[in-house]
């Protein structure tokens, strides 16, 4: 029988109840991401952010996903212990209806790539709170990624940035490996 093709699934793991919002994930993502790597520490370059309440004492690190080229039909708004967080507050994607998981320099949309190339995320190294934790596992993969899904999504980026945009981006990607 042919054996099952695997991929690897990584997570962060959260607990509230843990982060004290001290930005210290921010600021290490940052600095991971300048260009050179450590060369600068800009919280608009962070592939995490902290949605913080200090006086209610809630903390939520939200983490940067995909991004999509349109904005979502609708609206969530949360309500945590009473108060009330901005539309999309929460939200991890990267879309046109705001300025949020967008490289500062060029507008190009974030997203965390989970630290490629270190052993662990540098977000959970530095949390001194235990309040992120790194795991993963393994999965079997049912059938390869279809090359027209990625043609796709790499054609609406082209789109939406330019092409120099998107290869200056993907020259400085490069230079971290
Ligand atoms: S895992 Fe790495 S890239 Fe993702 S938010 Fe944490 S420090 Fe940033
Ligand atoms: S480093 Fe940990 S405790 Fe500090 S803000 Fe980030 S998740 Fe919260």
């Amino acid at each position: 029988m042919e054996e099952k093709k695997k991929k690897k699934v990584k997570t962060i793991k959260i607990d509230l109840d843990k982060c004290n919002g001290c930005k210290a994930c921010e600021v290490i993502c940052s600095a991971f991401h300048a260009n050179p790597p450590y060369s600068s520490n800009n919280p608009a370059r962070s592939r995490v952010r902290m949605i913080r309440e200090p006086i209610r004492d809630i903390y939520v690190p939200v983490y940067a996903g995909e991004y999509t080229p349109a904005e979502c039909m609708g609206r969530d708004k949360y309500i945590i212990d009473g108060k009330e967080y901005d539309e999309c507050a929460l939200c991890r994607a990267a879309c046109p209806s705001r300025n949020v998981f967008k490289e500062p320099d060029s507008g190009l949309p974030l997203k965390c790539d989970m630290c490629e190339g270190e052993e662990e995320p540098l977000c959970v190294k530095w949390c001194i709170t235990d309040a992120l934790t790194y795991e993963e596992r393994e999965e079997d993969i049912d059938e390869e990624p279809k090359a027209p899904e990625v043609d796709a999504s790499l054609k609406s980026m082209i789109d939406k940035y330019g092409m120099d945009k998107i290869a200056d981006a993907i020259t400085r990607m490069s230079q971290k490996g």
